[in-house]
């Protein structure tokens, strides 16, 4: 069911991460593995290596000649790219029939280095990465494994950066201290959240908000969050052969704004009945989101306006860890316009913004209650929705619907 995907620079631990995720239940599907068995003699991806590089890179036993097949490629990219372009896809089925030979509800964690390099972590529900200082790994990778230090710092210097690999990172798991402090850190995910995550999958049931005094101090991660929502969700649509935009709205899109701890999103469809079919409903399923019957529509503004352009379908997250919101609505309907538009005029209205969070405070300093506190701030909108409007008018604001999805 739950989809863990595991990487790390070479040295950082990734593999003895994986091995406890293995211990403790999860079933783990290792890609250098299936790299070497999609090349194993009688495999349609050795005979087309054989057809496209020559028999140079054959051993007499017809088996695959790796150095002589670095050798070729390593220099070359376009000979690499020819390579990748028939081992990726024969890769990728294999992982795909493992993945779903395993058992419904069971975790299946995908240890794969190039996890970021190739964006396969918008497939997985978490991108677990293991991190440890350069010099740490070089002396780990050295001493442990017997490797050439040149060699090390080499490929150490070939793959990304932590920079692009924090951003993918759901989990960043410190691997600069003992193997045991690893250990306690897997078990603490595996129990916090890979195990009620799976859980909430399997039964479809979403992460609710705290009912108490749920707004917080702005997050510098709710960006980042929110973009990795948004990829994963444009992903999982475009797999579906869905059409659409995906877009990270509301107050967790509004830097330095207080704000419930909510990653909003908006996808928008070309008609709401789009969004009925069993696929979409699907798609969103696989992704980790539980429609929530019944929550149908958002209130109209202007007051009195017809309730059909404010309809929409509202998903939840099963994330134990974050809780995340999904609010699918027509494309170019008065609801789905006035998300982009608010969200854009906050951001660029500091006192507006401001506005915005006094009026906030106020409301939870009189009840904390998070229900009451979403309900009263209903009547503040009608008036913010005209001077958002008016400020539309004046700066010529146009809505910017965020990624695009369109049919793998
Ligand atoms: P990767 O799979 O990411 O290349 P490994 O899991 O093989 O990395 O770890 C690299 C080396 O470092 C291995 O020899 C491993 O046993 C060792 N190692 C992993 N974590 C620690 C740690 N916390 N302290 C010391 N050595 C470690």
């Amino acid at each position: 069911m739950l989809r863990v995907g595991v990487t790390g620079g070479i040295g950082s631990g990734k593999s003895s991460v994986s091995r406890r995720l293995a211990e403790l239940g999860a079933i783990v599907i290792d890609a250098d593995e299936v790299a070497r068995e999609v090349v194993e003699p009688g495999e349609p991806a050795l005979a087309a290596i054989r057809t496209r590089f020559g028999d140079a890179v054959m051993r007499p036993d017809g088996s695959l000649d790796r150095a002589a097949l670095a050798a070729i490629v390593f220099p070359d990219p376009d000979a690499l790219a020819a390579l990748d372009a028939i081992t990726g896809p024969a890769i990728g089925d294999r992982i795909e029939q493992r993945r779903g030979g395993v058992p419904a509800g069971r975790v299946t964690v995908f240890d794969m280095p190039l996890l970021v390099e190739r964006r396969l972590w918008v497939h997985e529900h978490l991108a677990v990465v293991v991190h440890v200082d350069v010099e740490t790994r070089v002396r780990r990778l050295v001493e442990q494994r017997g490797l050439d230090e040149g060699d090390v710092r080499h490929r150490i210097a070939a793959q990304v950066d932590d920079a692009e690999r924090r951003a993918a990172a759901d989990v960043w798991l410190d691997n600069n201290g003992t193997p045991d402090e690893l250990v306690a850190a897997v078990d603490a995910l595996w129990r916090e959240r890979i195990e009620p995550f799976n859980a909430n999958l399997v039964s479809g049931m979403r992460t609710q908000r705290p009912d108490r005094n749920a707004v917080v101090s702005p997050e510098a991660a709710w960006c980042a969050r929110g973009e990795r929502v948004v990829a994963r969700l444009a992903a999982a649509l475009a797999r579906a052969g869905a059409t659409g935009d995906v877009t990270h709205i509301g107050s967790t899109a509004v830097p330095g704004l207080i704000a419930k701890d909510v990653i909003d999103i908006q996808i928008g469809v070309a008609a709401l009945e789009d969004a009925d079919r069993p696929e979409f409903g699907g798609a969103l399923r696989d992704a980790g989101y539980v429609l929530s019957v019944g929550n149908l529509g958002d209130t109209p503004h202007p007051a009195g306006a017809d309730p059909a352009g404010w309809a929409k379908r509202f998903y939840g997250g099963c994330d134990p860890a974050q809780i995340v919101h999904i609010h699918v609505r027509e494309a170019g309907s008065p609801g789905w316009r006035f998300a982009l538009l608010f969200r854009d005029w906050l951001r660029a209205v500091p006192q507006e913004r401001e506005g915005y969070a006094a009026h906030k405070r106020a409301l939870l300093a009189a009840d904390p209650r998070t229900d009451v506190y979403a309900e009263a701030k209903e009547p503040w909108f009608e008036d913010a929705w005209r001077r958002a409007w008016a400020w539309a008018d004046e700066t010529g604001w146009a809505p910017s619907p965020g990624e695009l999805v369109s049919p793998e």
